[in-house]
């Protein structure tokens, strides 16, 4: 569609990039650019409101840039999910494996509550582990999965396969 071509002529691949052999998705030109940057928030927000989220949560640090305006734009609370260690009140932790070694993501306790009906926005799903632990957070924290909605889905590395047992029926979405 002229949104897809739109959104893909604002990626620029940079290859090597954070280390050998890795071509890196870069979406700063894309937020630079009005047009693009309105549409897909646009896109992302239509998106929210049809799978019934009542809350946004944005997985750091892209998400939260996209998942901001994507939570005003469709009227919901933005709740940040962020690398262990930043959040000053009382979280819940999820930690999980990366290639080498592992990594913890945490949320205010407060802010994910049973009755919630979450949608989690990120730019690129690449292995799909990011996503994974804030699913299930979310679950942990008694929320419901409205889903999940990225700019940009890595396919080859089969991150929609991982999250099909903890989207549990919830849609993968990636524009
Ligand atoms: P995963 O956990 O799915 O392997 O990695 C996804 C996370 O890493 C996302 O938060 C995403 O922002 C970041 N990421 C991985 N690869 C890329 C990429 O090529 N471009 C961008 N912009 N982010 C990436």
């Amino acid at each position: 569609t002229d949104i897809e071509e739109l959104l893909l002529s604002r990626i620029r691949d940079v290859a090597d990039y954070p280390e050998p052999g890795v071509m890196f998705k870069d979406i700063t030109p894309l937020l630079a650019d009005p047009p693009a940057f309105t549409a897909l928030t646009d896109a992302l927000a239509d998106i929210a409101l049809r799978t019934g989220a009542t809350k946004i949560v944005g997985l750091e640090a892209r998400g939260f840039i996209l998942g901001a305006p994507v939570a005003v734009r469709a009227g919901l609370g933005f709740i940040p999910v962020r690398k262990a260690g930043k959040l000053p009140g009382a979280t819940l932790s999820q930690a999980y494996d990366l290639e080498y070694g592992s990594a913890e993501i945490e949320v205010h306790a407060e802010d994910l509550l049973p009755g919630d009906r979450v949608l989690v926005v990120d730019d690129v799903l690449a292995t799909g582990g990011t996503a994974e632990a804030s699913l299930q957070l979310i679950r942990r924290a008694g929320a419901e999965v409205a889903g999940v909605a990225v700019l940009m889905e890595l396919a080859f590395l089969s991150g929609r396969a991982r999250l099909e047992a903890p989207l549990a029926g919830a849609p993968l979405e990636a524009l």
